[in-house]
């Protein structure tokens, strides 16, 4: 057997094609133009390129885009204004903090000015609360995106046994939120979990957010199950030449496509929808900061 590829790129182009409609819906009936500000602490070369690419993304849906690229050794009181004014703004319907920040910045503390109501990544913890209790509310982007992909491909996950691999506020724990709330049986596994192995073979739905090349093993997987790769991991590749790289996932992709019944490849699975979730996100702020009704198709 070899499992169909999950398109994430053909699937955030589509998302983006709604995206821009409902922008455009936005500005036509309401005079509303959503914007979002991403700010960025710092030098390191992969976020820039990262935050270039959610402005550049940004724009080209019709919405406006803010960006603050703010030097490694900004006072942490500096950020925190630059925050403050951001929530005081009416034309900023999202905030983004690229992380992580410079060790000399609580990352809590910047975490927990941004206005909860445009918080677009879901990082306050009010945002978690209202996940985990099922209000509506931003969705953290890469388990959004997921979820997007995993209702597309099996429309009703109801009854599906499904493994998170992976905690973390970000990925792991708002995942396995989404899953149960689409009545997924679900379990969560870590670094502690024994047995990892036995654990993935049970699933029908396995999403690893990790962090660990090719850790996830083709014969883990329960045969016919789905498979959604969330760990981006650059590893050298001298076959490209010297000093070049590739990035893999957490899945070991050869070995699983073999068993598995659909997956997502790395790159080109969940990493493009995480952008386009951004924006869908930003739409969804500005409709309930504007006391409208987010559209259906871009939330959870
Ligand atoms: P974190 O480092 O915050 O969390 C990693 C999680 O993996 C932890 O919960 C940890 O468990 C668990 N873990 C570590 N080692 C093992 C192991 N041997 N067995 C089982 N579980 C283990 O990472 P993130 O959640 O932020 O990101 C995970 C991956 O996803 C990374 O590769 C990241 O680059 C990628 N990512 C991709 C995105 C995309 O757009 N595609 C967006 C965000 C992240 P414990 O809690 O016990 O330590």
């Amino acid at each position: 057997m070899t499992a169909t590829i999950i398109d994430g790129k053909a699937f955030a182009e589509t998302l983006r094609g709604r995206i821009s409609e409902h922008v455009a819906g936005l500005k036509r009936d309401h005079d509303i133009t959503p914007g979002l500000a991403v700010i960025i602490v710092g030098h390191d070369p992969a976020s820039e390129v990262y935050v270039r690419n959610k402005a550049r993304q940004t724009e080209e849906v019709g919405m406006n885009s803010f960006k603050y690229e703010l030097p490694e050794t900004v006072a942490e009181a500096e950020l925190l204004q630059l925050i403050m004014d951001l929530n005081s703004r009416d034309d900023v319907h999202g905030i983004l903090v690229q992380m992580p920040v410079p060790d000399h910045i609580d990352a809590v503390k910047i975490i927990n000015a941004i206005d909860p109501s445009k918080d677009v990544d879901m990082f306050h913890p009010q945002n978690a609360g209202k996940l985990m209790t099922g209000q509506l509310g931003p969705v953290s982007c890469t388990p959004l995106g997921c979820l997007m992909l995993l209702r597309d491909l099996h429309g009703d996950l109801t009854g599906m046994d499904a493994v998170v691999i992976g905690r973390s506020n970000l990925v792991g724990k708002p995942m396995a939120q989404l899953l149960l709330r689409d009545n997924c049986t679900v379990t969560m596994a870590h670094s502690r979990t024994k047995n990892l192995a036995e654990v993935v073979r049970r699933a029908d739905i396995v999403v690893a957010a990790v962090g660990r090349t090719e850790m996830v093993k083709g014969d883990w997987i329960k045969p016919g199950a789905t498979v959604i790769d969330v760990g981006i991991n650059r590893i050298p590749a001298p076959e490209r030449g010297e000093g070049k790289t590739r990035l893999v996932g957490d899945v070991d992709f050869a070995a699983a496509v073999e068993v598995a019944g659909a997956i997502t490849p790395v790159p080109g699975g969940v990493g493009p929808m995480t952008i386009a979730c951004l924006l869908a996100n930003t739409v969804t702020t500005a409709c309930l900061i504007n006391n409208l009704t987010p559209p259906s198709d871009l939330t959870a």
